[in-house]
């Protein structure tokens, strides 16, 4: 029987460096897939349609909505953002792990649906850092820069509804630490629930 991959939801702050980390992770851990969410943020500079997100009139998003095709969808600094369904149901089936870059709504909803997935939270080295961060985005009007920096300290009180914590410090340590929750993770009993079969034991 195949065996399923796994579902891994990262979420963290704005300015956690939570990006930045995932991109590396993506660099160094090619046969991961990474989830690529449905938004109508409009895009920021740098950003590529159907790599960083697919961007979505809200019209547009309405109907994704209503056709089932998001698994999960939240409004996040007055923008909605959802999680496709085929590209995570494909992955887990056929044996690959995906990665969900969401925020805590979108993890409280994914756990739900998904009991089994794992969920990492990505924690600056210090709130100053993450305020700077953020500043030096340069993306951000004062408007929104406030609202991000209240979201971002709402957040980080949800921490304790996910199972890991990482605290992005040193993009390399923080890059082998979630290879490491991801071996220990499929080395679960509960995730291998075919051994016995598999090494011949009948
Ligand atoms: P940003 O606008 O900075 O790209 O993303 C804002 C927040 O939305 C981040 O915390 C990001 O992880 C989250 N986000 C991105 N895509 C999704 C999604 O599909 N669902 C949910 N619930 N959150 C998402």
């Amino acid at each position: 029987m195949q065996k399923r991959g796994l579902l891994v939801v990262v979420s963290g702050p704005s300015g956690s460096g939570k990006s930045t980390l995932l991109k590396e992770l993506k660099n160094v851990n090619p046969e991961l897939k990474f989830s690529v969410s449905a938004t109508t943020r409009p895009p920021r500079a740098n950003e590529i349609e159907g790599q960083n997100y697919f961007f979505k009139t809200v019209d547009e998003f309405a109907e994704m909505i209503k056709k089932g095709e998001l698994i999960e969808w939240t409004s996040y600094c007055d923008n909605l953002y959802g999680t496709p369904k085929s590209l995570v149901e494909d992955c887990i089936k056929s044996g690959k792990d995906i990665v969900l870059e969401i925020e805590v709504q979108g993890h409280e909803n994914i756990k739900r649906i998904y009991p089994e997935s794992v969920s990492i939270f990505i924690l600056p080295p210090t709130y100053e850092e993450l305020v700077r961060r953020i500043e030096k985005r340069g993306s951000e009007t004062s408007e929104t820069l406030q609202k991000r920096l209240d979201t971002a300290k709402k957040e980080m009180l949800c921490l304790e509804q996910y199972d890991y914590v990482i605290v992005n410090a040193d993009i390399q340590k923080a890059i082998k630490e979630i290879n490491c929750i991801l071996i220990a993770e499929k080395h679960k009993v509960s995730r291998n629930e075919n051994i016995l079969k598999d090494i011949g034991l009948n």
